[in-house]
Formats: C-alpha cells, structure tokens, sequence
C-alpha cells in the first residue's frame, strides 16, 4: 500500500478535481443540477440527455474530440467510480466502527448516566424524605416556639404575679413591723407600769409600820387612789385586774395589821385618870402614884368594847371589893395587847376570839372603883404604854 501511496494521493487528488470540476460545472459548465445528488451520478444519463444534444448541437467537426474525450471520460470514471466505491465502503465501515464505538461508548455513558440518574433519583428521594423531616421539623419547631413563647407570656405573667405577691407580702411585713413596733412600746409601757405598780406596792409596804395607824391608813388611801388611776388609765382589763389585785394584797396585809390594831374606842365616855405618874399631898405629904392605865368614865354604864381582833386570854370574874374587880384581857398579835378593868360583867370566855368593836362586858364600879368607868391598859411586847396614844378621847 505504502509503494502507492503517492501514486494513489496523486489521483485521488486527480480524481478530487475532476470530481469537483464535474460538481462545480467547470468541465463542462452544462452539468443538470438535478442528476447529481447523494453520490449517485449516472454518466450515461448525463451523456445521453446533455453531451450527445451539445455535440449534435456544435456540429460534426468536434465529434471526434468528443468522442475521445466521452471514452476518456468514460474510463476515468469507471476508474474513479470504483475507487469512490471502494472509498465509500471504507469510510461506511469506519464510520460504522465509529457508530458502534460511539454507540458503545453511548451505551457506557446512558449506562453510567443511568447509574448516576439513579443515584441521583436515591439522592432526590432521600432529600424530599429529609426536606419531609426538615418540614416537619420546622412544623413541630414552629408548633414548639409558638408553645414556648406562649409559655414564655405564661412565665412573665406569673412573674409578674408573683412581684405583686411579694410587693404585698412586704407592704404586709411592714405592717406587721410596725404593729411589733407599737406593740413593742406598748410592752414597754406595760412594763413601765408593772414597775411603777410594783414600786407604788413596794412603798406602801415599806412605809407601814403595825405599830403607827397613820402610815397605815394612808397606806390604805394610796392603795385606793392608785387603785383608781390604774382602772381609769389601763385599757387592757386583764392589767387591771392585776395590779388591783396586787395591790388589794398589801391593803389586806395593811387591814390585818389595822384590825390588830388597838385603836377602837372601848366605850363612849371622857378621861377621868390618865396613866402614868400622880403626885398628890396627903396629910402635907406629897405622894407619887403610878396609873397603870386610862380611866374613861360614863355614869350610863355603856357596854365596853375590844379595842382590836383578838383572843381572850384572861378573864377575871372575881371580885372582892380591890384591883381592877372583873376584867377580861385580850392579846391581838404584833405584840400588842389590852386589859379592860372594873366591868360590872362580862359577856366573853378565855380562848374566844373577838373582833374588832366586839362587845366584852358592861361598864362597872367593881374592884378599887369610886365611881363607874373602864380602866384601859395597853401592852406592846409586854410593855405598858400610854393608850392615849391609841384613842381620841376628851378629858371631862
Ligand atoms: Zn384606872
């Protein structure tokens, strides 16, 4: 093939510019357009219906050149005719070469494409099966944030609530503050009072004496008046229940002492003798006599009284005519006691109890008496003492 390699390009070039010549019309410029399509170009027709009416035309004289030139022609394209056959079978199978490599190549391409478009469609599907998830992840998460921030208003108006709650818990606290305040001060003015109350008892027991009736009876005036402050100056009833029961206690404690207290006067009457010491003249003799007690005279002859609560501890019934005749003695404890003499009789016994103003007897003239009266004699801690001390009684 090689050896006419260039023998053959020369005539296929040759053959090219026939070819082109006979296409272009330049050969003979009368080619029917018509005749010459798809490769398929039939000589004899083109002789028969251009050449031979072109030569019958121009007349003999060009026959014979025309002759030749139709056989050389005729030869040329027997010979080309063939080389374009075989050229054609060549190029069809090259070409059908191509087209099944193509066609392979298509079919390996459709086949990865199909692999691809599968994978692909895998894909899709799995994305409209995640985008359905996404969906209704976004439809639960809107769903969720819509609940959230329902929630959320929830959560601000408890808060708010529960601001108010507190605001009033402390308006509340601060009212109780304030009522722990007055209630407080009010426990400090209830202790000042107790204090006060107690010192205001305390005195009034410091400042009697069983012994002195005055202190004791003003005593008693302190207690009553403090008594009246307290119920007109203390609400709470309870206090004042209290502190007049407190103070009830001294005035009882006073009222013991007052009721042994020998200041009730035995009878009615006036001083006839006073106690003590008598001087007198005798026959030109001056004569000192001691008076052991307090003559209270009454020609009526009244009933004669304790001077104070007590027990009877002596009474005298005898009488011959000297002493003091009948007479009755009583002790009243806190170390007082009384004697009441010359009584013309006796209504009490020894071991009874009198009270203060009890009747004991009748006034008389028994004994070492010239006329009707009491003698009244007074002990403290078995002392005697003046018992003028102890009543308001007017000389005659
Ligand atoms: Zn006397």
């Amino acid at each position: 093939m090689r050896l006419f390699s260039k023998e053959k390009k020369k005539s296929e070039t040759q053959n090219e510019g026939f070819w082109k010549s006979v296409y272009e019309g330049e050969v003979s410029g009368k080619f029917v357009k018509s005749s010459v399509g798809g490769g398929k170009f039939n000589p004899g027709e083109h002789i028969k219906n251009v050449i031979i009416p072109r030569i019958k035309e121009r007349g003999t004289a060009i026959r014979a050149a025309v002759v030749f030139l139709v056989s050389a022609g005729i030869i040329l394209y027997a010979a080309a005719g063939h080389r374009a056959v075989d050229k054609e079978k060549e190029l069809t199978k090259i070409l059908n070469d191509r087209n099944s490599d193509i066609t392979r190549q298509l079919d390996e391409t459709s086949s990865e494409l199909d692999s691809v478009s599968e994978e692909f469609n895998r894909t899709l599907t799995e994305m409209e099966e995640k985008n359905n998830i996404i969906a209704e992840t976004d439809t639960r998460m809107s769903d969720l944030i819509e609940a959230n921030e329902e929630q959320q208003q929830t959560i601000i108006e408890q808060q708010q609530t529960i601001g108010d709650q507190q605001n009033y818990i402390d308006e509340q606290q601060e009212i109780i503050d304030n009522q722990q305040q007055i209630i407080d001060e009010q426990q400090n003015a209830i202790d000042l009072t107790d204090e006060a109350i107690r010192e205001i008892a305390d005195s009034i027991g410091a400042n009697i004496s069983s012994r002195n009736a005055g202190t004791m009876y003003n005593a008693l005036e302190k207690i009553q008046k403090s008594k009246e402050i307290i119920t007109n100056t203390i609400s709470d009833p309870e206090k004042v229940k209290q502190y007049c029961e407190l103070l009830d206690e001294k005035a009882a404690e006073v009222n013991e002492d007052l009721k042994r207290y020998p200041d009730y006067e035995p009878a009615p009457g006036k001083i006839s003798y006073t106690y003590g010491n008598h001087t007198s003249v005798k026959n030109g003799v001056t004569v000192t006599t001691y008076h052991r007690g307090l003559d209270i005279h009454n020609p009526s002859s009244p009933p004669v009284k304790s001077a104070a609560y007590g027990k009877v501890t002596e009474v005298h019934l005898h009488n011959d005519g000297t002493g003091l005749g009948i007479y009755v003695r009583i002790n009243h404890g806190n170390g007082y006691s009384t004697l009441y003499g010359h009584l013309a009789s006796v209504c009490v016994k020894e071991g009874q109890t009198v009270e203060k103003g009890q009747q004991i007897g009748i006034m008389g003239k028994t004994g070492a008496a010239t006329g009707i009266h009491v003698h009244i004699e007074v002990y403290i801690d078995g002392q005697r003492v003046d018992p003028i001390t102890y009543f308001d009684y007017e000389f005659m």
